[in-house]
């Protein structure tokens, strides 16, 4: 494992920020850490990081502990912080041969050359950082976090702010990079999640509230199903009730109804019988499943 997480809590003064969280990442994967704000993933990346010591737990990267290991947890481990703080007059070349520096590394320029390539900064390696847009200060962010060729990649809300082309392309880049490291990236942005991430965690209050796949998290979820019917005619509420195995009905208008019930009781036949029975046509009968979105705030509110 990349990265394992046992029962780590964090607390500033009385608040609780983190409360014995406890996961693992897998060597080679890219894993979305989810949640709304204020929900404790900085707090995490930090810890990880070394950047704040934890208050209980353990954690561990590429096997260093990153309270007794710092030193070795800081060499395998690139960070993106949030909000990427850089050095707005210096240029872009210059600041990531300073970051090659602190790293101690002795091909600098060779370094700085491979790493502007990677990120897609050769026109905008002489501009100063200040002139460059959102979307190229934070290439030149994962440049940065990337310079000492790192194992572990953390990016704390990499493509926060950006418009939907510059999302794309950092998007891209995270999956590129994805290929060879493992990376653990926080986001809001649920669409991302399923276009990058091999595995979503969802941390709520401190708290972690799922830890799987996309597919498996959506399959879990909709173990109740929604079928949602239109009528030509109207029914009585009890009418649809009375159907073995539906959970619950609720009314969209005076022909559309939405009838929940378990997946593993498909009640659609039974559905139909009662239209027949009542010389009522079904319009349409569609089954909703629900979006990740819908998982989402299930989860954390
Ligand atoms: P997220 O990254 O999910 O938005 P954070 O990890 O930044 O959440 O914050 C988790 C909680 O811890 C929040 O309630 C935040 O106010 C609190 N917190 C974070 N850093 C500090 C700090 N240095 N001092 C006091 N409270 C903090």
């Amino acid at each position: 494992m990349s990265i394992e997480v046992t029962e780590i809590s964090k607390y500033f003064g009385q608040q609780k920020a983190l409360d014995q969280i406890s996961f693992t990442v897998g060597q080679g994967s890219i894993t979305g850490f989810l949640g709304p704000n204020g929900a404790g993933k900085s707090t995490m990346m930090k810890i990880l990081t070394c950047f704040i010591p934890q208050s209980q737990g353990t954690a561990k990267v590429c096997g260093y502990d990153v309270f007794e290991n710092s030193y070795e947890v800081k060499q395998q481990v690139g960070y993106l912080p949030e909000h990427n703080p850089l050095y707005l007059d210096m240029y872009v070349k210059e600041y990531l041969a300073f970051a090659a520096g602190i790293h101690k590394l002795k091909n600098i320029d060779a370094r700085v050359k491979e790493m502007v390539e990677i990120t897609g900064l050769t026109l905008e390696q002489r501009k100063k950082i200040g002139a460059l847009s959102k979307g190229y200060r934070q290439r030149v962010g994962l440049a940065q976090a990337l310079i000492h060729n790192p194992k572990v990649l953390i990016l704390d809300e990499p493509t926060t702010g950006l418009d939907p082309n510059q999302l794309v392309e950092i998007r891209t880049l995270i999956k590129e990079l994805g290929k060879e490291k493992t990376v653990l990236f926080s986001t809001h942005i649920l669409q991302e999640v399923k276009a990058v991430c091999d595995n979503i965690i969802i941390i709520n209050k401190g708290k972690i509230v799922a830890n799987s796949d996309a597919k498996t998290l959506q399959a879990g979820n909709n173990l109740h199903v929604i079928l949602s019917i239109e009528l030509d005619k109207s029914i009585a509420i009890k009418e649809l009730q009375g159907i073995q195995h539906v959970l619950e009905v609720k009314k969209i208008d005076e022909f559309k109804w939405q009838i929940t019930f378990n997946k593993a009781d498909d009640i659609r036949q039974a559905v139909m019988k009662l239209a027949l029975e009542n010389n009522i046509t079904i319009l349409s009968m569609k089954i909703e499943e629900q979006s990740l979105e819908d998982i989402f705030q299930k989860l954390t509110n």
